[in-house]
């Protein structure tokens, strides 16, 4: 089998909701055993294990593309109109990430052009002007937790979020930004782990892997009027992230 193959396999038990596979060591002589990767010896004792990561090695965000293709991976799919991929610069020092799609975004494919999107581009572009940060929206990248548009808008259900969060990762790991502001609580769960609220997480560092995560609150519930608390710690949550990738 080859990389490739075995790693279409694996794909497909993680969307199975398997997360954990393990490789029983072929019995030595075997010609299973001379296909073996070989690898540096360790001190332990024992049958070393060679795991391949899902993602192929050399990944790009044209092979998400292409893998995602016309995705029936989760309920998603079913009334959606559009994948909503993501946009902005391929090689973005700075990563937004949302929720979901909007029925806007569903409409057109691209995430943030409702009127959340055009508060997000105002905050990115008006924090930027202010702080004398020469960037535009076109200059970040944006996208979402999963790809296809919720029913009603509803919250992403967790196996929703874990099977599409696989090209979350994949576009995050090709980008390879300086940091990442998570937008909202289901951004944050994707990426932290956590149950934490925004309001909890807000105002401090966090990690993906080895990337610097920023909370903030996402732009929707900026856009609610009695929000005004919210909508200056959002401001600030910004020209923390901005200094920090910009400066
Ligand atoms: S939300 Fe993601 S995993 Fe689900 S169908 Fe859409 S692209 Fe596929």
């Amino acid at each position: 089998m080859t990389e490739e193959q075995l790693r279409e396999v694996l794909g497909f038990y993680q969307d199975l909701g398997i997360k954990q596979i393990y490789r029983r060591a072929a019995p030595p002589g075997t010609a299973a055993a001379a296909d073996t990767v070989p690898t540096a010896p360790t001190a332990a004792a024992g049958p070393e294990l060679v795991v391949l990561p899902l993602a192929p090695v050399h990944d790009t965000l044209e092979k998400i593309v292409q893998d995602i293709g016309d995705c029936k991976r989760c309920r998603l799919h079913e009334r959606r109109n559009k994948i909503v991929f993501g946009t902005g610069n391929e090689q973005a020092k700075l990563v937004f990430v949302g929720e979901g799609p909007g029925a806007d975004e569903d409409e057109q494919g691209m995430p943030f052009v409702g009127r959340a999107g055009q508060l997000l581009t105002q905050m990115i572009e008006g924090t930027a002007r202010k702080e004398g940060i020469p960037l535009l929206r076109k200059d970040v990248y944006i996208c979402n937790v999963v790809k296809c548009r919720p029913p009603e808008n509803r919250t992403p259900l967790p196996d929703e979020m874990e099977i599409c969060g696989q090209f979350l990762f994949r576009q995050l790991e090709v980008i390879r930004p300086k940091a990442i502001c998570a937008l909202g609580s289901t951004a944050a769960k994707a990426l932290l782990g956590t149950k934490d609220g925004v309001m909890r997480l807000r105002g401090k560092w966090h990690q993906w892997r080895d990337l610097p995560v920023i909370v903030t609150y996402h732009p929707s519930y900026l856009l609610r009027p009695y929000n005004q608390n919210a909508k200056r710690e959002a401001w600030e949550d910004l020209k923390k992230v901005l200094h920090f990738v910009y400066d």
